[in-house]
């Protein structure tokens, strides 16, 4: 703690609650993100409990950026200046039901949120594998589930408010602003403090969700797009030996048209007969349930449960999405390095994300399938496989996760991104003189 520095920006009371809350985010003095991978580099952290407050901190200081749940594993979030964390505002400021949006600060997580909305009779169209994650970090780094025909997380965002570099409040919407709303949504903290974010949602709905162990990659091979269409959401999981994938979860809408009818079989795989972790040696304690138990939306869209360490905890990840149309290609390409891979694997899951019109969503025009490595904490073995697994995945012009680690060219993200000329324009006019950036935006962004 010797050189944490916590600004108190209001009230006593204020302060002292963020205080306590955000300190248990240091391992022990230093401030890492959410993996441990990336000790961050400055421990000045602020915490913020209005807009007020957001507003004059902005104005007054010429470089910082926003922390969101430091859930991110490269150094997108780092700041060698300062942190500001919206973490105290975490509330729904309004829901219209007519609507159907519902309006949060951005401080608040999925996990906070979607209980409230349950309880309210509404749901949104997707979750991540995790609930911990802030709704604004989420939704600025493009954050996914799976299902082929839903959108990430940052398609249900229908209106953004920001504070720019100025401290101006910009408000944009998809009704009023379509053109540099789709520019913003996916803003990679680039573009200034998301304050207010106000997303689509639906009447509530319950899920049953099903495992199957064991499904061949000649199963896959012949059958990929029936599989990607048996239900709600898939994901594939392999750590890519005896072309097998060891785990298929299935997360199933109750609806009529929507159901899937759980047969003993799946293409050749085994319907699971108790909970299982997509890392097989792991407890399913963590899990979301399963078997087919029926259970509100958001108790069975995520892999892991409220409340409990998401995935395997110490680990890396990184996660390339690639056309949908080349899925069968993509994976069996990375078959090919399966023995330098899997030494450095935790787990791989394979997803399927619609296509959308954010210009800086890897899904950007493209229905995308997302293969994922949940990789071992070693990250000189990591930053040896990834290049061989971006060369093997060249020919299907990769784009990387932007909150995931990854070692693809700045010419390469230009080439894949091609609105990210656009993207700059409209960043140096919410920006001008680079308050929000760090080395992360301009080496991969602004030096592209
Ligand atoms: C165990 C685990 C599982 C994961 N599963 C998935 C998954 O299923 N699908 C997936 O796509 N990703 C997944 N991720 C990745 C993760 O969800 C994303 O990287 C997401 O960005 C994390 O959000 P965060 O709030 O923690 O972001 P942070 O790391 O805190 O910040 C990320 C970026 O958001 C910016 N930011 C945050 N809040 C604001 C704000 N209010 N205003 C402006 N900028 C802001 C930061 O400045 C930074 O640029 C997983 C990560 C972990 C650790």
């Amino acid at each position: 703690m010797n050189k944490r520095t916590f600004l108190k920006l209001s009230s006593a009371t204020v302060a002292t609650s963020a205080i306590s809350r955000l300190s248990s985010w240091a391992t022990p003095d230093k401030l890492t993100n959410w993996a441990g991978n990336l000790e961050y580099s400055t421990e000045t952290l602020y915490a913020a409990k209005s807009q007020q407050q957001i507003q004059d901190f902005v104005k007054t200081h010429p470089r910082f950026k926003v922390l969101g749940s430091r859930h991110c594993f490269n150094n997108i979030a780092d700041s060698k200046d300062a942190f500001l964390s919206l973490k105290p505002l975490d509330e729904i400021v309004s829901l219209d039901a007519q609507a159907r949006t519902v309006t949060v600060d951005a401080g608040i997580t999925y996990g906070q949120l979607a209980p409230l909305l349950d309880a309210k009779g509404f749901a949104l169209h997707n979750l991540a594998s995790l609930p911990h994650i802030s709704v604004a970090g989420a939704c600025t780094t493009a954050t996914h589930g799976s299902g082929e025909k839903n959108g990430n997380l940052a398609t249900a965002v229908s209106a953004l408010e920001i504070i720019a570099a100025s401290g101006e409040i910009v408000k944009l919407s998809r009704k009023e602003d379509p053109n540099f709303f789709q520019g913003a949504v996916v803003g990679l903290g680039a573009l200034g403090v998301i304050t207010k974010i106000t997303l689509d949602i639906q009447p509530a709905y319950q899920m049953r969700q099903y495992v199957y162990e064991n499904l061949s990659f000649a199963a896959m091979k012949d059958h990929f797009d029936a599989i990607q269409a048996s239900a709600y959401s898939v994901s594939l999981f392999t750590d890519w030996q005896n072309h097998n994938f060891s785990e298929v979860w299935l997360k199933s809408r109750t609806e009529k048209s929507q159901a899937f009818d759980a047969k003993p079989e799946f293409f050749g795989a085994k319907l699971a007969t108790k909970n299982l972790h997509p890392i097989a040696a792991l407890s399913a304690e963590n899990c979301t349930q399963q078997m087919g138990v029926l259970g509100p939306w958001y108790e069975r869209l995520p892999h892991f449960r409220m409340g409990f360490t998401p995935s395997a905890g110490k680990e890396l990840q990184s996660e390339y999405f690639v056309p949908r149309h080349h899925a069968v290609e993509a994976i069996l390409a990375v078959e090919r390095l399966r023995d330098q891979i899997t030494p450095h694997l935790l787990i791989t899951e394979i997803r399927a994300i619609a296509a959308d019109d954010l210009w800086m969503s890897p899904c950007y025009q493209r229905p995308s399938v997302a293969i994922h490595f949940t990789w071992k904490q070693d990250w000189p073995a990591v930053s040896k496989v990834l290049p061989a697994i971006e060369r093997e995945l060249g020919p299907f012009q990769p784009r990387p996760h932007w909150g995931k680690l990854f070692t693809v060219k700045p010419a390469a993200l230009k080439a894949a991104y091609e609105r990210l000329p656009d993207f700059v324009q409209l960043a140096n006019r919410l920006d001008p003189k680079g308050k929000f950036r760090n080395e992360f935006l301009n080496t991969n962004i602004f030096g592209a």
